[in-house]
């Protein structure tokens, strides 16, 4: 019935799509595997995309070619930059969903892909030979045969969901577990652990009072996540802001009792930056409110995610609480908020390139390697498919380096440190975010995309020339001055000191008060000079000149470490040979096999005197 594949992606989800979508544009045949056909690329939970650091994942991923940033742009309700009042290391773009067009979205991309062809069953077991994946098999009980497969089971292996004191098997609300899998790899040598996950309560629209509430709307001009020109609607969605009380805060303690979280019931370790409404009243037992976001599930639903109150506590008190807060005092709720525990595998187990180490050919990504988000689970799948169909053409792997991308940075962390607790990223997690910015992901990573034929040659000439012009706008400014006469004006009116002689246009941009917008009005010949340069390349051009020297200085500190992280390590290095290395950064770095003296370096227990010791080694 099915033909040999080249890759087989396990599951629909926000890492499955991409997976599948990278490695059938690259060229590989690929099945999709999902268990339901209706659910691919459904949100388990917060219909948004991006916020901080994450934004900045779902640009790199669009950088490069993937499909989350076109999805999240055809699919917005409301779109804010965030932080926009900080330097532009932290600018971070934000979407509001609609959840069931997002889903429409992906699927509709990815049935365009003639190189995807689809299944909707269960796989509950792997194919392997020799260390060697070459298929898997399904519940319907088929055997799909294929050089490749990536898993992205998401929350679904083992899942467990809880409200109250009741208990159920799941992968998501009303879906069922899957299961097989695990301890399938467990028999094969794999280690696996238990993380845990909740969401908030959904509700009937038309039973809130908004007037109650804060209006929050979106940016005025809508931002875009996708590089590509995309038609975008400037329509958006209102969302709402109300709080919790102490009244709230009484009903739910009331609950406690039966939390399958206090009551020990629940093993597996949760988002520490996500912690349920409970967790919040109990840790943060000073505060008497909570901020709450009402967000709307879309354009044409009145279905609301009561964002900040994720809970599993009993179903009657989630709604008797619900209805103490100000606008909720007729809620309706259409479904329960619950917590779900989950296997995932502990990433250390994969190479960087997230092909697992164990059996070869056979990748994760996403949920399943102990994070946490779309966002983080989608630039894994996206690189776990390029990768896929890179070592079924035996081409080179795509590693991604902690200095270009924040995508880097998570697989690093993943496969270098691993993690006890759902990952998500955070702009402190990069140590050189100033050079990872949202509004240079083209920049940075288009090249490699259109390398890897994932970028057409029309897209990568944007890029080129966006590089070229902004480097002729900063050359203007830089050798073209301005007089007192001309600018003293503006300066005054923004709040910034006049000047007695010419300066150089770029020295008055460099001020804090000042931008392009504002200097064009006190100069004719800029303004005549910008008038050929779109808005995206006049605001790169400003940044590189507001924060040139930051740059070069973060530039200094990548270009001193490239030596270490350029340093590779034969797999084959046997670390038993050095008596001089620490007992622990012998045993961590046998199981983690860094690929570099760099990856090395970054594991805990390996100390500097160890990356000494191995240095030497490596030399020799
Ligand atoms: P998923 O999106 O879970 O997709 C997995 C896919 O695999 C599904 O389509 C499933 O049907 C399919 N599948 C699984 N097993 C099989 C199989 N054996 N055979 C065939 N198909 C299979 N993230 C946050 O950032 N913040 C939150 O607050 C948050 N809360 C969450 C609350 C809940 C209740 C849940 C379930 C998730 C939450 N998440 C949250 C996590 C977020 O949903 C995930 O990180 C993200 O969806 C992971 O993407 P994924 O592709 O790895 O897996």
């Amino acid at each position: 019935m099915f033909k040999k594949y080249d890759l087989i992606v396990v599951g629909g989800g926000h890492a499955g799509c991409e997976a599948a979508a990278a490695a059938g544009k690259l060229g590989s045949s690929v099945l999709l595997i999902t268990m339901n056909m209706a659910t691919i690329a459904q949100m388990s939970c917060n219909p948004a995309m991006g916020g901080v650091a994450k934004g900045q994942i779902v640009r790199e991923i669009d950088a490069m070619g993937g499909g989350s940033g076109i999805v999240t742009d055809k699919s917005t309700i409301q779109f804010r930059m965030l932080n926009r009042s900080k330097g532009p290391a932290m600018w971070s773009p934000r979407a509001q969903v609609d959840r069931m067009r997002f889903a429409e979205e992906w699927r509709l991309m990815l049935e365009k892909n003639m190189n995807v062809d689809f299944w909707q069953d269960t796989v509950n077991a792997l194919i392997v030979k020799n260390e060697k994946i070459c298929g898997v098999a399904t519940s319907l009980g088929i055997e799909v045969e294929a050089k490749a497969v990536v898993l992205t089971n998401g929350t679904f292996l083992n899942g467990l969901i809880h409200i109250g004191e009741k208990k159920f098997g799941g992968g998501r609300t009303a879906e069922k577990a899957a299961h097989g899998i695990t301890e399938q790899l467990v028999g094969l040598g794999f280690e696996s652990g238990r993380m845990k996950t909740g969401t908030p309560p959904r509700v009937d629209g038309r039973s809130l009072d908004y007037t109650k509430m804060e209006e929050q709307w979106g940016d005025e001009s809508r931002g875009e996540f996708s590089y590509t020109n995309i038609k975008k609607n400037q329509e958006q969605r209102c969302c709402w802001i109300t709080y919790t009380n102490t009244n709230v805060h009484e009903t739910l303690k009331e609950g406690f009792e039966k939390s399958p979280m206090f009551s020990g019931r629940i093993k597996g370790l949760g988002p520490r930056y996500c912690p349920s409404i409970e967790d919040k009243i109990n840790r943060f037992a000073e505060r008497d409110r909570h901020q709450i976001f009402v967000e709307p599930e879309g354009w044409n639903t009145v279905e609301i995610y009561v964002n900040g109150f994720s809970t599993s506590l009993p179903e009657d008190v989630q709604y008797k609480a619900l209805k103490q807060i100000a606008g909720f005092e007729n809620v309706k709720m259409f479904r329960p908020g619950y917590a779900i525990e989950y296997d995932y595998f502990p990433p250390t187990q994969l190479k960087l390139t997230l092909e697992t180490k164990i059996i070869s050919n056979l990748f994760f990504a996403g949920q399943i390697n102990g994070t946490t988000g779309y966002e983080e689970a989608a630039c894994q799948g996206f690189i776990a498919g390029i990768n896929a169909h890179q070592n079924i053409v035996a081409k080179e792997a795509l590693i991604m380096k902690r200095s270009e991308s924040y995508i880097g940075v998570l697989i690093d962390d993943l496969v270098t440190k691993g993690t006890e607790e759902p990952y998500r990223m955070f702009t402190s997690r990069a140590e050189h975010r100033l050079l990872l910015r949202q509004d240079n992901a083209d920049i940075r990573l288009t090249p490699i995309g259109y390398q890897l034929g994932l970028i057409d040659a029309e897209r990568m000439k944007t890029v080129d020339d966006k590089v070229q012009n902004t480097a002729a706008i900063v050359n203007f400014v830089k050798s073209n001055s301005i007089k007192p006469e001309e600018v003293n004006t503006i300066l005054e009116e923004a709040g910034t000191s006049s000047i007695s002689q010419n300066v150089k246009m770029a020295t008055i941009i460099g001020r804090p008060q000042m931008d392009f917008y504002r200097l064009k009005e006190a100069s004719p010949v800029l303004k005549n000079f910008l008038a050929e340069f779109d808005k995206e390349t006049i605001e790169q051009a400003e940044i590189k000149i507001k924060y040139e020297s930051y740059f070069e200085k973060e530039l200094e500190i990548v270009n001193k470490m490239k030596k270490m992280e350029d340093r590779e390590i034969n797999p084959a290095f046997n670390y038993n040979d050095i008596i001089s290395l620490s007992k622990e950064a012998r045993e961590k770095l046998i199981k983690i096999k860094p690929k570099t003296l760099g990856q090395a370096s970054r594991i805990s227990g390996v100390s500097p005197s160890d990356v000494s010791v191995l240095m030497v080694h490596i030399s020799r």
